[in-house]
């Protein structure tokens, strides 16, 4: 039981383009979160190269996030893999690491939800204790709040995710990758709101044809760049905030948190800021390098896990693409 009370992490992140080995203690201190990012050479993630990337990468990344937490392998009490969602060779690669390093050092292994750690670390950042949260990337679009003993969705993308409409949107015009920054830094100049598909169903989403008419009318050149990119920013974010404002009205919840890579956009932070106040609620954000993907998130939510009793059998640690969070029970929360 002592050993509890000390526990340090490895946490393996590997859902897409990102390879992430991050090292955290029970306490919540972070000792080391290395990220090593795939970048295509042309179009957009090949799920077969990223992941051959990251079994390329693994070794140096780990040693590197040893060798910054001033700890030897010995020293580790858990290993936590991303279990899904995400891209199926690239959660394979981290889950054959994961499960090697569990069985060599014959410790105990947990498989952990991306989108659950992405609220976790996001809750640990920013000292949110209850947050309704708006987790934009590059991969996932979802509104979630946690409500009897899950994190229950309250809207979601129903095809593809803002990060990706802008990273396409941004391909298709010859921007730098990724395409989201960019998109930011040419809206700044733009002025003009030129009409685009605002698409909000119930309380899901869907950019794929928000996505498609912004190339149309690229491709057209009867307008600005500057004016499209801040047309399909507003838009995009104007879906979004939408949504989350209506499952803040709903949940009553005092806290809204963006995390995800998207989050670093100024323009969706005013957003939410202006969504938070308007109700009442503190607006949190998680820095950076801990709001896109990264395997200090999935060490932290190893530990709440593993705390409250879950284990992952390496026999049946199968990865699942399509891992949904609300499927996923969080007894570490029931207490609050
Ligand atoms: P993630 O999927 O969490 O690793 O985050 C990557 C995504 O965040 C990509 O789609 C990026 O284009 C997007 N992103 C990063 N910075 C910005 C930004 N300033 N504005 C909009 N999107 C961004
Ligand atoms: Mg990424």
């Amino acid at each position: 039981m002592e050993k509890e009370e000390h526990l340090i992490c490895l946490g393996i992140e590997s859902t897409a383009d990102n390879l992430g080995v991050g090292i955290v203690s029970s306490d919540g201190r972070i000792l080391a979160n290395e990220v090593e990012v795939h970048v295509p050479k042309t179009g957009g993630i090949h799920p077969r190269e990223a992941a051959q990337h990251h079994s390329a990468e693994f070794g140096r990344v780990l040693e590197k996030a040893l060798k910054a937490a001033k700890i030897r392998s010995k020293d580790i009490d858990l290993i936590s893999f991303s279990q899904g969602p995400g891209l199926g060779p690239c959660l394979r690669t981290g889950a054959t690491a994961a499960r090697a390093l569990a069985v060599y050092l014959n410790i105990p292994l947990v498989g952990v939800n991306h989108c659950i750690a992405h609220v976790e670390i996001g809750r640990l950042m920013s000292s949110a204790k209850d947050p309704l949260t708006l987790y934009v990337s590059g991969g996932n679009t979802l509104i979630t709040a946690y409500e009897s003993g899950r994190y229950r969705i309250f809207g979601e993308t129903l095809d593809i995710a803002v990060g990706n409409c802008l990273d396409t949107f941004a391909r298709e015009a010859g921007l730098p990758y990724p395409g989201g920054p960019a998109v930011e830094t040419i809206a700044a100049k733009g002025n003009q709101l030129l009409p685009l598909p605002y698409i909000v169903k119930g309380m899901d989403l869907s950019f794929s044809g928000l996505l498609t008419a912004a190339i149309l009318k690229l491709n057209e050149g009867q307008c600005r760049l500057e004016d499209l990119c801040f047309s399909l920013q507003e838009v995009a974010f104007a879906m979004l905030g939408e949504v989350t404002e209506r499952a803040l009205a709903h949940t009553k919840k005092h806290e809204l948190l963006l995390t995800g890579g998207v989050a670093a956009n100024k323009r969706l932070r005013s957003v939410i800021q202006l969504i938070a106040e308007e109700h009442g609620a503190a607006s949190k954000f998680v820095p950076q390098k801990f709001a896109t993907d990264n395997g200090a998130m999935i060490a932290w939510t190893g530990i709440l896990a593993y705390v409250s009793g879950l284990r992952t059998d390496v026999e049946t640690s199968y990865i699942d693409s399509h891992w949904r969070m609300d499927e996923v029970e969080v007894p570490w929360r029931s207490s609050n």
